[in-house]
């Protein structure tokens, strides 16, 4: 065994990740009066949660009427009938005193003339169960949502007296042998040194998985960890398939490029200088819906009439707007343009690229964070001491296709009802358990293993070739062929990174060591993606299949669960989705006749 020097803590609670959820489900563990400790492998108030512009989707109303069952039928039709709706309702019905709460704590809100809080209207939110105008319903601090929750939560959790570890990078969870998770292993990536974390829960708060796709909004710290230690410790992925893309985001960087651009004037162009949107959407061209765009751009560079040296992208022109148009109405987009691609959006087109946003799947959890581990007898059977919340988890608030704003509020109100169940289910005055020492010994031998690497194939460039398969393959528009070919691909560099080279062996800020975990952790992602894409035979929200373009609720309305093996082996299996909402209508829950199966047009 790898000789490493191992420093040991013990806590009720350990969570892993600071953004938006970690942060919140941190901040009410330590208000349940559990000893409470936050990892994390950046600066808490430099996680993606940071990035986030628009808002945060609540029912407040104080704009015009609306109520948590237009939210809550708004969120079941996004989910294009996937969602679990125990959970939608709860998120909903939770959702205007979870934007109060963080109000109180401090979150500079923008205002309305009488002082309330702003809302502004965003894709998909509407009133009287799809039938009235658009709502405004989204809660927003200026473009800078995030940014201020962040700042907020981080300040409130120390208050709480909750304990950070900075610039640790989680490894992986100890499992005892019935099945519990007991704690987990860090390595502080400023000294080198080893953590032990005892805990009687862990709560995996680690974000998204954006970097398996060459093109992502997402930080280059969105690299799935949870899901690479969950599926490590034996345990399954939930609809993984359904990943959300932005049409336009800047090609390389992966920078979002608002549609506001396309709905002031400009509009997107092939190889052969073509407007080709006129030829699919006749009448909406560029500002057709955000998965119509997509599909169509993709179809472009798959024809062969992508631009640049490698024909795998579009053209976005704005420069026949008037130069104050752009000026006054689009200065932070001439400014990305310039910065990240070289552009100057008056003379030249902006090179874009659908880019991945969002994993609607995840590890899969109840509505309180609880991660399930389905088997035949129960499909939602609870793994003890475990639970994810955020963008790391499938709840499943958003089923096969997320809202704008409907994460945020996922955060904080699935990050404060994992605090409350903890409260319920962790005694204070119990031992912390340990773990067996032969896990941690595996663990680090696994450690061990990967900084010792020695073989021939760079990190950066497995990474690519993973990244160009998913963009390629696996993408907004999928078909049959380019599954199989994805899940071959993907199978095949499973293999191939057992030759892995790691030329750094230190232990001090050791960026090739981390990076090489980090593509250990998306290859997990990634394989459970194509292998659960390529056997969905339907179409539904972000998975859209030529070859079979319709939804087929007969066969298809249930959770895809994915297990991935060391040897990059994926089974598949499925769970029924919870068509039940919480409430029956006689105690004043949704009428079940408004949110039944039906076709999903805007
Ligand atoms: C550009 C952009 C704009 C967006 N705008 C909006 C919006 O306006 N409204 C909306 O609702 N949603 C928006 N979203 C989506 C939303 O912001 C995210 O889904 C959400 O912020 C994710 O929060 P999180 O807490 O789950 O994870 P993150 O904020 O990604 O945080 C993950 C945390 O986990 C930690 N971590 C990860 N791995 C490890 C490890 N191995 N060891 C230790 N720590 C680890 C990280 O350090 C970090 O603290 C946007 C997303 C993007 C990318």
């Amino acid at each position: 065994m790898a000789a490493y020097e191992i420093i040991e803590h013990n806590y009720d609670v350990v969570v892993v990740g600071a953004g938006g959820a970690g942060l919140r489900a941190t901040l009410g563990m330590a208000q349940q009066g559990l000893r409470t400790a936050c990892v994390s492998k950046v600066f808490p108030t430099r996680s993606h949660t940071v990035a986030a512009q628009g808002g945060i989707a609540a029912s407040l109303g104080n704009m015009g009427p609306d109520n948590w069952q237009w939210h809550m039928y708004d969120t079941v039709k996004g989910s294009d009938w996937l969602g679990d709706n125990d959970t939608i309702e709860y998120v909903t019905r939770h959702a205007p005193e979870a934007v109060i709460e963080l109000e109180h704590y401090g979150v500079p809100f923008s205002r309305t003339e009488e002082g309330k809080i702003y809302q502004r209207p965003f894709g998909g939110h509407t009133t009287e169960f799809g039938e009235g105008p658009p709502v405004q319903r989204t809660c927003a601090a200026a473009d800078r949502t995030g940014h201020a929750m962040l700042h907020t939560l981080y300040g409130r959790s120390l208050k709480e007296k909750a304990v950070f570890y900075i610039e640790y990078f989680a490894l992986d969870l100890i499992m005892s042998d019935d099945g519990a998770c007991t704690g987990l292993m860090a390595w502080k990536l400023d000294d080198g040194t080893i953590h032990r974390f005892n805990a009687k829960m862990v709560v995996l708060a680690t974000g998204g998985a954006g970097r398996t796709y060459f093109s992502a909004t997402s930080a280059h710290t969105c690299t799935g960890d949870g899901g690479g230690m969950a599926t490590r410790a034996g345990l399954p992925m939930q609809d993984q398939e359904f990943v959300q893309f932005h049409p336009t985001g800047v090609y390389g960087a992966g920078v979002l490029i608002t549609e506001g651009v396309r709905g002031e004037g400009g509009y997107l162009t092939n190889s052969e200088g073509e407007r080709f949107m006129e030829r699919y959407a006749p009448t909406y061209k560029d500002l057709a819906s955000r998965d119509v765009v997509s599909r169509c751009m993709t179809l472009e560079i798959r024809e062969g009439r992508g631009v640049g040296p490698r024909k795998d992208h579009i053209h976005l022109n704005l420069s026949h707007l008037p130069p104050e148009v752009i000026h006054e109405r689009l200065p932070g987009i001439a400014e990305s343009a310039r910065i990240f691609a070289g552009v100057d959006v008056t003379k030249e087109p902006i090179p874009v690229i659908p880019t991945a946003h969002y994993n609607m799947g995840g590890i899969p959890t109840n509505y309180w964070g609880e991660v399930l581990n389905p088997t035949k007898d129960d499909p939602d059977a609870v793994v003890p001491g475990l639970m994810a919340v955020g963008e790391a988890a499938s709840a499943s608030l958003h089923g096969a296709n997320r809202l704008g704003s409907n994460s945020l509020i996922d955060l904080v109100v699935l990050g404060r009802a994992a605090s409350l169940r903890a409260g319920k289910v962790v005694d204070p005055e119990s031992e912390v358990p340990k773990g067996p020492d032969a896990e941690v010994e595996r663990i680090m031998e696994r450690f061990d293993g990967v900084r010792h690497m020695d073989g021939d194939l760079p990190t950066a460039e497995a990474r690519l070739r993973m990244q160009r398969t998913m963009q390629e393959d696996a993408a907004v528009f999928r078909t049959e062929e380019t599954l199989k070919q994805g899940c071959e691909k993907i199978s095949a560099l499973w293999k191939d990174m057992e030759n892995l080279s790691v030329s750094d062996r230190s232990l001090v800020w050791n960026t090739d060591l981390m990076e090489t975990l980090e593509l250990q952790n998306l290859m997990a992602n990634a394989i459970t993606t194509v292998y659960s894409a390529e056997a969905r035979k339907e179409s539904r929200g972000a998975h859209a299949r030529e070859d079979y373009p319709e939804r087929d609720d007969k066969n298809w309305r249930k959770h895809t669960i994915a297990w991935v093996d060391a040897a990059g082996k994926v089974s598949l299996s499925y769970r029924h989705v919870h068509t039940e909402p919480l409430t029956p209508p006689e105690k004043g829950g949704i009428d079940p006749a408004k949110i039944a199966p039906k076709k999903r047009v805007y």
